[in-house]
């Protein structure tokens, strides 16, 4: 039975926070969000039928800044998994250092049964109920599992015409040209590959050749795929929802791969080599369909749960065969299997540090939305990678003075700033 997400985030602001002898007036306030919402969305589906939804948001703390964090459309949303993704957005935004709080939200719905239309009235329907509670100087969300441009830039509209101005600053991963920074699509991804380039400079390693799996196809997992290959890694196996391929001596042309994706609906049977897609050519390709959970056990130097949480747990964490694990995802990994992990002597970047890209690129979306400016590209990813390079080393330097893994001096970094 994986672990409950939210025990886990209180069991690590708890022990985090003995060590630190946090005040506590702050531990009570960070046990429990500043604020729960829980809303019905009716909306009309397109046979005329009115099916009523569940949405949550979640406001956990805005110490630092206004609340922010993801809203994610997903059949397995619920109260405890978005309670603890909100706190670890309180902590993330401390270890960038973003002058925001922790936020989340998201629906009990599975948006790939929905027609487009359906999409919009829902998002649309949500952002009615949630718009009290949200705004520039409040509440800011942004998009996660199954959400992206398209659902921010009818969350903006809906909710500017309910406050009666344009507020393109009320979301953050808008499309740019409608208010959306430049980067943000690919912010995730490349702050995970920032992260990772400075852990392995700073254990002294070198990255040509090391190989990579990443469990996670969506964003995050096709950008990083992407960036790793340009800087030498190989990435071996991707996988996604329905399964992936292994390809042992790497998958040079991930364009194909998210081509024959686009187009046959999942990875499973997409044995790109070069840019021949051939199924028939497996072997010849040396390439095989593997399965969600297998990719995370293959012979590779890397391994990077990019999907759901839970990814990682005590069954399966003893059979990892690599050295560093970078999470992308949030929360990949139990405390039982961070445990085994931690005595294996794998090397765990946690999510908090490695996923803060997201957010950092929000940050700056928020930023060049509230004082009408847009930066460049390569003003967002020099900017990018420096918030990245100098977090990553606070967390290496804070886990080399504590003598912690990587995942409680992430913490330390954040309650201090927390508590300051
Ligand atoms: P996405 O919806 O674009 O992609 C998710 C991917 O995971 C898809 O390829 C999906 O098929 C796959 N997936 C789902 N269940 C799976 C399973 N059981 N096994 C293997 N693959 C599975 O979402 P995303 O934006 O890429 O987010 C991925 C993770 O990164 C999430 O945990 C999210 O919270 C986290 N994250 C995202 C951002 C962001 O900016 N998008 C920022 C920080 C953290």
């Amino acid at each position: 039975m994986p672990d409950n997400p939210w025990e886990r985030a209180l069991s690590q602001l708890h022990s985090t926070a003995l060590r630190l002898k946090l005040p506590p007036k702050l531990i009570a306030r960070l046990e429990k969000p500043d604020n729960v919402i829980e809303v019905s969305v009716p909306v009309e589906m397109d046979d005329g039928r009115e099916e009523v939804f569940h949405g949550y948001r979640i406001q956990h703390n805005n110490l630092l800044g206004p609340y922010k964090g993801g809203l994610r459309f997903h059949p397995k949303v619920d109260m405890d998994e978005v309670k603890a993704l909100a706190f670890w957005m309180t902590i993330k935004n401390a270890i960038v250092d973003v002058p925001f709080g922790g936020g989340k939200g998201g629906i009990t719905v599975d948006p790939k049964k929905l027609s487009a239309g359906e999409l919009e009235r829902l998002t649309r329907a949500f952002t009615r109920e949630l718009a009290p509670s949200i705004g520039p100087n409040v509440d800011v969300p942004a998009p996660d599992v199954n959400t992206n441009a398209k659902i921010m830039a009818w969350i903006r509209d809906e909710y500017s015409k309910i406050v009666g101005t344009d507020s393109p600053a009320v979301v953050t991963g808008k499309p740019v040209g409608e208010g959306g920074s430049q980067g943000r699509t690919e912010a995730t991804g490349l702050g995970g590959f920032y992260t990772l380039m400075e852990i392995i400079e700073l254990i002294g390693r070198k990255h040509r050749d090391l190989t990579v799996a990443i469990q996670g196809f969506g964003n995050v997992g096709s950008f990083l795929a992407g960036y790793l290959k340009d800087a030498g890694f190989t990435v071996v196996a991707l996988s996604d929802s329905k399964g992936g391929i292994y390809v042992a001596r790497g998958i040079t042309d991930l364009q194909a791969v998210a081509e024959c994706k686009e187009q046959s609906g999942k990875l499973a049977g997409c044995y790109c080599v070069g840019s021949v897609c051939d199924l028939s050519n497996m072997e010849l390709l040396g390439g095989r369909d593997t399965s969600s959970a297998e990719v995370l056990e293959l012979p590779v130097d890397i391994v990077v749960p990019a999907a759901l949480e839970n990814a990682i747990t005590k069954e399966n964490a003893d059979n990892i065969q690599a050295s560093i694990v970078l999470e992308m995802a949030n929360g990949p990994t139990t405390r039982e299997a961070d445990d085994i992990l931690g005595k294996k002597h794998v090397l765990v970047i946690p999510d908090v540090l490695a996923n803060s890209g997201g957010v950092a690129v929000s940050y700056f979306e928020w930023y060049q939305n509230m004082h009408e400016q847009e930066w460049t590209r390569e003003d967002v990813f020099r900017k990018l990678r420096e918030k990245m390079e100098e977090a990553t080393r606070n967390v290496y330097a804070t886990s080399q003075e504590y003598d912690v893994s990587l995942r409680e001096a992430a913490y330390i970094v954040a309650l201090k700033r927390l508590a300051e």
